[in-house]
């Protein structure tokens, strides 16, 4: 138990997507989705089968897609990736000009954008490929030259990280990674399901196993797909498979209590709305600091109208004096990541509500505390 005393001296850290907000889930479930093996199991660099990938593990993924409505996985080769950051890296590099083609893809996103597009880009620095940025700084900067669309790979986030928005692309003609890490219905209505040529996802957002590191591509074209697994081989030789095994025992759990009285979508709705409306209610008070506008939406998984549930506050700083977002925040003991970092403007800075309760319960004090001193000097 810590001590009002303790609280106010502590900083709350809204900075990570660290998804703990679903322990108390998996703490319901603890003996469904446990997993033992034994020492002598699954040595082997392969499956039986002689591959990497569990083709149950596969299938059970396909059946989630399907069950959920949010993608439509028939049709699409799947990739498993050691998380979708390691996807990322692998996609950039399967719809890339081939390393003898003597050109190099430009490779962008519109900002706000997730910031390890980029730095991922920049890392690996290849011959194939480089970071061109914003579409629209990029589309002012390429008016007039040579740069054809198809080589071109945008980055689309939907919902966004960080603002929640739910994005197409918009450079015709590009190739598209859609990532849709935060398509569930914890996070946002489903309109449709998810149909385009790339799209990516992370067992991280869905049930909040970030420590396992596994992702899943769905890619239509043949050959795209057999780049993406080349590369995925040759850096990892596949993801874990103590990793396969324990993400089939969570995907299971989870396909057996869909749309049951121990739903977990139902149940990460009800707590991210919870936090969504609770510091609305802060925000609003306020002529400081603002939060992004997110109206209720028809949701087909649910089937009826719901009431938003994001997983970032994209807070603005209202006010010119106050200057960089981050910093006014970190003055309040609130640790944010700036807004910069999604090459946007310092007005910006993101909040993540994707922690446990006790970490939102302590940044809902801050800002209370931070609404009320702007009270008292108005
Ligand atoms: N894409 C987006 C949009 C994300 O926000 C994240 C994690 N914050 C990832 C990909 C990477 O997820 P992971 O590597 O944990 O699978």
């Amino acid at each position: 138990m810590i001590t009002r005393h303790e609280l106010i001296r502590r900083y709350t850290d809204s900075c990570s997507g660290d998804p703990m907000f679903l322990e108390p889930y998996w703490m319901r479930h603890a003996e469904a989705s446990a997993v033992v093996f034994s020492g002598w199991h699954r040595m082997s660099y392969r499956a039986t089968n002689g591959l990497f990938q569990s083709v149950e593990l596969e299938r059970s993924i396909q059946r989630l897609h399907r069950a959920v409505g949010n993608a439509v996985p028939d049709g699409k080769h799947m990739v498993f990736g050691t998380g979708s950051v390691q996807l990322i890296s692998a996609l950039v590099y399967a719809l890339s000009p081939d390393s003898n083609s003597g050109s190099s893809a430009s490779v962008v996103a519109t900002a706000p954008y997730y910031a390890a597009y980029r730095t991922g880009v920049v890392l690996f620095d290849s011959r194939e490929n480089h970071w061109e940025g914003n579409t629209a700084r990029w589309a002012n900067a390429t008016a007039g030259n040579s740069t054809k669309n198809e080589d071109i790979i945008e980055f689309v986030t939907s919902p966004n990280n960080p603002d929640a928005k739910l994005r197409k692309p918009v450079v015709g003609g590009a190739s598209a990674i859609v990532d849709h890490a935060y398509y569930w219905p914890h996070f946002t209505h489903i309109p449709a399901p998810a149909d385009e040529d790339v799209m990516l996802f992370t067992v991280s957002k869905l049930s909040g196993h970030a420590s396992s590191r596994f992702g899943w591509a769905l890619i239509k074209d043949e050959n795209v797909a057999k780049r993406a697994k080349d590369y995925i081989n040759q850096n990892t030789m596949g993801a874990s498979r103590d990793t396969q095994l324990r993400m089939l025992s969570i995907i299971k759990t989870i396909l057996a209590n869909l749309h049951g009285k121990d739903d977990i979508f139902a149940f990460g709705q009800d707590v991210m709305t919870a936090k969504w409306r609770k510091l609305n209610a802060v925000v609003s008070r306020s002529r400081r600091i603002s939060l992004q506008k997110i109206p209720p939406q028809y949701c087909t998984y649910f089937g009826k109208i719901r009431e938003p549930s994001p997983a970032y506050a994209w807070m603005k700083c209202e006010r010119v004096e106050d200057g960089d977002c981050y910093d006014m925040l970190l003055k309040a003991k609130i640790t944010t990541r700036s807004g910069t970092w999604n090459d946007a403007s310092s007005r910006f800075t993101r909040i993540s509500l994707l922690k446990s309760q006790d970490d939102f319960d302590l940044l809902l004090e801050k800002l209370t505390e931070l609404v009320d001193a702007e009270m008292d000097t108005t």
